[in-house]
């Protein structure tokens, strides 16, 4: 096929994620991908700041994932995993265990972020069914998170912002406690938990959880809160004998500025939810892995097993290259190169509060957003963004980046750069 025809074939067969059929928006064509550096099809080059939605962590077509996963294709590239196991799965259940924080010890290994979500939500429910507790089957979250797509994962999305709102009437109805306003630099306020306080004191007996993102809420608004709120959400959980479930499917693996968010708190979940970044962007994998309390209870009476196995559990080939980007990961200082990366963000974004359209800027670790004050016309900024040669893409009033953490100080100016100008071209309209 030729660009040409390989375009026009995509819009009229092809579904993109949250994508019209009648009335599409331009996709453009990806040729390959080294380091930094998308090549469209027509032979331009973008720099990418969204590192495919925090998951190229180390650059494109690095050499090293490439290699681990060349070499597990030619030994095994998958075998199922009921009643079977391979060294992948478990040197990388190894590192995992041993990276994560407190006694988070027993992994499960699934596909995608949303099912690892879906996942931690039936282990909790599991817990308390084998405790004697099967009233205990019910969920609280905050406000402005985002858990996945698929429909127990809808259910603890933000429900106005959660881009589900349609399917509200078959959702099933959590308890949704306000979003923490006290940002991650403020000083904190402690009324900012009273309401979280307060639905967990009155609807405890029947929560088997507490699932959030901890410390940075994703695509429910790119917002950085607290760590002294996580600390309070612990305590509470603790106090009464709720699971805490930590979805760090976006925020694993350095990108907050620490190995996992929840290290800026301290604070250890009962659950935590791996995916994105964990194959340094190669493979779909994911990963639920649970404090021993948590396993030991499924496992102890009626039915005794965790009711959940999909086909492709721990694919070998995923398994190699998630072990190869974590080696990777921390044989680097990555605190520092995220340090970095926060300050170019920070000092390259910072002339868009200028801008009467702009209505806040923000960094933490290696995440820059620019929050609008109304939504942007998708139609009109992406092309203008690959125009000036970079890879951006918003959503409604954010404009944001996390690039992979090997894009270097030249790089991030282009990139920071490109934004403010077409911000600044848009504010015109
Ligand atoms: C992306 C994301 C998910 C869903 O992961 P998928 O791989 O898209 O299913 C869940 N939780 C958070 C916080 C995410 O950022």
């Amino acid at each position: 096929m030729t660009p040409e025809e390989l375009l026009s074939y995509d819009r009229e067969h092809l579904w993109h994620p949250y994508s019209s059929i009648t009335n599409p928006l331009p996709v453009y064509g990806v040729e390959s991908a080294h380091g930094v550096r998308l090549r469209l099809s027509d032979g331009r080059e973008l720099i990418d700041g969204m590192a495919s939605w925090w998951s190229v962590i180390h650059g494109y077509n690095h050499p090293l994932l490439t290699k681990a996963l060349q070499e597990q294709a030619g030994r095994l590239s998958h075998v199922m995993f009921g009643g079977l196991t391979h060294e992948p799965a478990v040197q990388l259940a190894k590192t995992l265990v041993d990276i994560t924080p407190g006694d988070l010890d027993l992994v499960f290994f699934s596909d995608s972020g949303s099912v690892a979500v879906e996942v931690a939500m039936k282990m909790a429910i599991q817990y308390y069914y084998a405790a004697g507790k099967p009233q205990k089957q019910r969920f609280l979250t905050i406000r402005s998170g985002y858990h996945g797509d698929v429909f127990h994962c809808m259910s603890v999305c933000d429900p106005v912002n959660g881009m589900h709102q349609l399917y509200s009437g078959i959702l099933p109805k959590y308890y949704f406690a306000d979003k923490p306003e006290c940002t991650f630099t403020e000083d904190w306020d402690p009324n900012d938990i009273t309401s979280f306080q307060g639905l967990i004191e009155q609807h405890h007996k029947e929560l088997s959880a507490v699932i959030l993102e901890p410390i940075v809420q994703g695509a429910g608004g790119m917002r950085f809160y607290h760590p002294q709120y996580l600390l309070q959400v612990r305590k509470l959980c603790d106090q009464y004998d709720v699971l805490l479930i930590a979805d760090e499917i976006a925020t694993g693996f350095g990108r907050s500025g620490k190995l996992f968010a929840c290290n800026h708190a301290e604070v250890v979940p009962d659950i935590m939810c791996l995916g994105k970044a964990l194959t340094g962007g190669t493979m779909t994998l994911a990963a639920t892995i649970a404090r021993r309390k948590v396993g030991e209870g499924i496992s102890a009476t009626n039915p005794g097993v965790f009711m959940h196995g999909p086909t492709f559990m721990a694919n070998p080939l995923a398994c190699a290259v998630a072990g190869a980007s974590l080696q990777l990961l921390l044989e680097s200082d990555h605190e520092a190169t995220i340090r970095n990366i926060e300050k170019q963000l920070q000092r390259g974004l910072s002339p868009c509060r200028e801008l009467k359209t702009v209505a806040d800027v923000r960094v933490l670790g290696a995440i820059g957003v620019v929050e609008l004050t109304s939504p942007v016309d998708m139609a009109r900024i992406q092309p203008a963004f690959v125009e000036k040669g970079v890879w951006v893409r918003p959503f409604g009033k954010l404009v944001y980046v996390m690039p992979p953490y090997c894009m270097n100080d030249a790089d991030l100016q282009i990139l920071t750069a490109a934004i403010c100008s077409v911000l600044e071209e848009e504010s015109v309209h």
